[in-house]
């Protein structure tokens, strides 16, 4: 069975009332997005913990990021497009049999597309930089920090040194850059990871960088003890927010662009949906995609 919260209400007789909701132990970059971009989309997603049908370009993202690592596994010098293609064959063949990707039930015509799709990205990755004079000291790195009663996670994709032997972080991207005016929004997720840096290993960086294989454009950005402070200060006022939005249950639709890419607008209520619905046809719809897709093992 999928894993989903418990939807249940509890008694709010007390003066100090129960959350409706069981509040979120932790916080990562994407939660703290998903939450200020939709607070009720953020209910579905990470209060609820739904399922949500694969989709291709995050299962692409998801490919590419692999074959970018095991890339970075090899020595300098053997980093060359043909390992790049290797590898990214071998994480093709790692996706053969998850659900992610098996989930998108693509044809024959779907699979080349996707991997062509896939080629695409990594050819653009070469034209970025030269992987043979990356210094990287740590692939897919797991960081967590306490703050006050709530941990702050994230996975960093690249850390490295520069050449003055100063931590550099690095994210690839393989969806759109965004224009002018998102910029500084998309760095904030990577401004994340800078507070991680200096709370887990006791230093800032001193670059961070999106990396994005689309375009072949790069975002670079210098952390400052002001970014940082921000960053713990926005992340608090977020989750306080999250306290407040799990035991009122006052998780707000919030109407954008995003909409279009939302995999529970049918049960969101700007869409005039019910959301009280959604723990159980999301779950059956998930169950029902599983058994049609076959055993993936
Ligand atoms: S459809 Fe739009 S408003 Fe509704 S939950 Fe999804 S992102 Fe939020």
């Amino acid at each position: 069975m999928t894993d989903v919260a418990d939807t249940s209400t509890v008694s709010t007789g007390a003066e100090d009332p129960l959350p409706l909701w069981p509040i979120p132990s932790s916080l990562s970059p994407s939660r703290v997005s998903s939450f200020t971009s939709c607070p009720m989309q953020f209910r579905f997603s990470s209060v609820q913990r739904l399922p949500e049908p694969p989709g291709v370009a995050a299962t692409r993202g998801s490919v590419v990021h692999r074959a970018l690592e095991l890339l970075f596994e090899l020595p300098n010098d053997d980093r060359t497009p043909d390992a790049l293609s290797a590898t990214l064959d071998r994480a093709l063949e790692e996706y053969a049999t998850d659900p992610d990707y098996v989930g998108l039930q693509l044809d024959d015509a779907g699979e080349a597309s996707f991997r062509k799709d896939c080629d695409k990205l990594i050819e653009k990755y070469f034209q970025m930089e030269d992987p043979t004079r990356i210094r990287d000291i740590g692939l897919e790195v797991r960081m967590a920090a306490e703050v006050g009663s709530l941990e702050l996670r994230g996975i960093i994709d690249r850390l490295e040194l520069d050449e003055q032997g100063e931590l550099v972080v690095t994210d690839y991207k393989t969806g759109r850059a965004p224009s002018g005016r998102y910029e500084q929004k998309s760095l904030a997720g990577v401004h994340f990871y800078s507070f991680l840096c200096e709370a887990v290993l006791g230093k800032r960086p001193a670059k961070i960088r999106l990396m994005y294989l689309s375009n072949g454009e790069t975002i670079e950005t210098v952390p400052s003890q002001q970014s940082v402070r921000f960053i713990n200060t926005r992340t608090n006022a977020v989750w306080k927010a999250v306290e407040r939005a799990c035991t009122t249950g006052d998780f707000r639709p919030n109407q954008s662009k995003l909409c279009d890419w939302c995999s529970f607008q049918q049960w969101c209520p700007a869409f005039g949906g019910n959301p009280d619905l959604a723990a159980t046809e999301a779950v059956a719809a998930h169950e029902a995609r599983l058994a049609a897709a076959g055993p993936t093992q």
